[in-house]
């Protein structure tokens, strides 16, 4: 009997697709999706008890491994104290602490409760602060549910997005123009045009949401300097890559000082906590000090403040983030090789504890439109033998892959034997 199968069934009687986010529901890549029971260091479980090899990582926050004992005791430590009280905390102070000493253009920060709340009230507190509607994203991008992100390209250079979800007012999508990434010329005119009422420009700092895709940087520089000279807020939106790719994420790797920068994913390290921050002048714009509304029941939970802060202590020991790049290289440099061995066109790229994959390219994609030309299929079929032998891989090609400090050599070494098999079988 197949657990998993009889609880996708059940779920989808009560719950829209069987699942509470929809990549979950497996939608790209077809089958059934696995229903976990429980989770250690660098594996998942699932219902009929079927271990896997996790290079989702609960989408990112799980870096230390899941379930590490340090965080699960802390976490057990302050439940007995209450689990949330509606008021400030000491926590709270010791974590904007922590934040402000590894990420330092984060002055002041604000913590939240999901991706999609930070980056939600950081554009507003960006049109707040600037006194402009209009705001920039890039194509293939991706910075949670509001109604203002949920915006695909125009038609043209400067016409303004369409909604890509129902229930986003056609209204609401006009004040967002969608560039496409790495288009560095695109947003030199962009600016040249209309450049003094754009309220900020949002990035993620290397693209996680359209499988990796990394900036040059030509385009970081220009985004940097255009935005500095038409007085427009730069929002790194580092949910993905903060204490990610880096102890002070893709900010340091590029020696970039953004404006605002959200938080999110590891942060928590799998409680629901995010946070936005930057420029103490910008900050200041927030109520109760400014007229910038923004709130929150769960803000700052005693509960996913102690994951956090306990995880964090974590990721700064010594040799944390060498050793996770160097697992990481060795799972992108050895996938590469079996490819190549088994004649499968495969590219893989990384930087820190973060990868991509991109079947049937034959450069790294530089933008969303590059990423469509990869070979959805190959990967599906990869992804499902690869499932089947017991290593899980993020469910569509458009998702960046994650590994943990637990993922050992041997852990990476066994995946590789099986994508051996996997892809021998593919290419024969
Ligand atoms: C995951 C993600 C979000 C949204 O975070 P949620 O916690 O899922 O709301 C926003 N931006 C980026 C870059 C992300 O990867």
């Amino acid at each position: 009997m197949n657990r998993n199968q009889e609880l996708f069934e059940q779920a989808r009687q009560l719950i829209p697709g069987g699942v509470n986010s929809p990549v979950r529901a497996f939608g790209s890549v077809g089958g059934v999706p696995r229903f976990i029971r429980r989770a250690k260091g660098a594996c998942v479980w699932d219902e009929n008890d079927d271990r896997y090899i996790d290079y989702v990582c609960s989408w990112g926050p799980a870096i230390v491994g899941h379930a590490h004992p340090e965080v699960v005791k802390a976490v057990q430590e302050v439940a007995e104290s209450g689990l949330s009280f509606g008021a400030p905390t000491a926590g709270e102070i010791d974590i904007a602490a922590a934040i402000n000493r590894l990420v330092p253009s984060v002055e002041q920060v604000r913590l939240v409760s999901s991706g999609t709340e930070a980056t939600m009230s950081a554009i507003r507190l960006a049109r707040g602060f600037t006194g402009r509607d209009t705001i920039i994203k890039f194509e293939g991008c991706y910075h949670g549910h509001s109604d203002s992100l949920l915006v695909k390209a125009g038609s043209g250079l400067l016409t303004f997005g369409n909604p890509s979800s129902g229930g986003v007012p056609a209204d609401f999508s006009r004040h967002t123009l969608v560039l496409r990434y790495n288009d560095t010329a695109a947003l030199q005119e962009t600016f040249a045009r209309i450049g003094d009422s754009i309220a900020c420009v949002i990035i993620e700092p290397f693209a996680g949401n359209m499988n990796l895709v990394k900036p040059s940087a030509e385009f970081l520089q220009a985004l940097r300097a255009l935005t500095a000279r038409h007085g427009t807020v730069l929002i790194y939106d580092e949910v993905m890559t903060g204490f990610r790719v880096a102890l002070g994420g893709a900010q340091s790797l590029h020696g970039i000082t953004p404006d605002l920068t959200t938080m999110g994913k590891v942060i928590g390290g799998g409680m629901p906590l995010a946070a936005f921050g930057g420029r103490a002048d910008i900050m200041a714009k927030i109520s109760p000090l400014g007229d910038v509304y923004q709130a929150g029941t769960l803000s700052g939970n005693p509960l996913a403040v102690t994951a956090g802060l306990k995880t964090l202590e974590i990721v700064q020991r010594d040799g944390f983030y060498e050793q996770l790049t160097a697992r990481t290289r060795q799972l992108c440099e050895g996938l590469q090789a079996v490819a190549t061995r088994h004649g499968v066109l495969l590219l893989t790229d990384y930087v820190g504890g973060m990868f991509g994959m991109y079947f049937g390219a034959d450069k790294l994609p530089q933008s969303y439109d590059d990423m469509q030309h990869t070979d959805a299929a190959l990967f599906k079929r990869f992804f499902h033998a690869m499932l089947d032998e017991g290593v899980a891989f993020a469910p569509s090609a458009f998702e960046a892959g994650f590994l943990s400090a637990a993922h050992s050599e041997d852990l990476v070494n066994a995946t590789l034997d099986k994508a051996d098999k996997v892809l021998a079988a593919l290419a024969g």
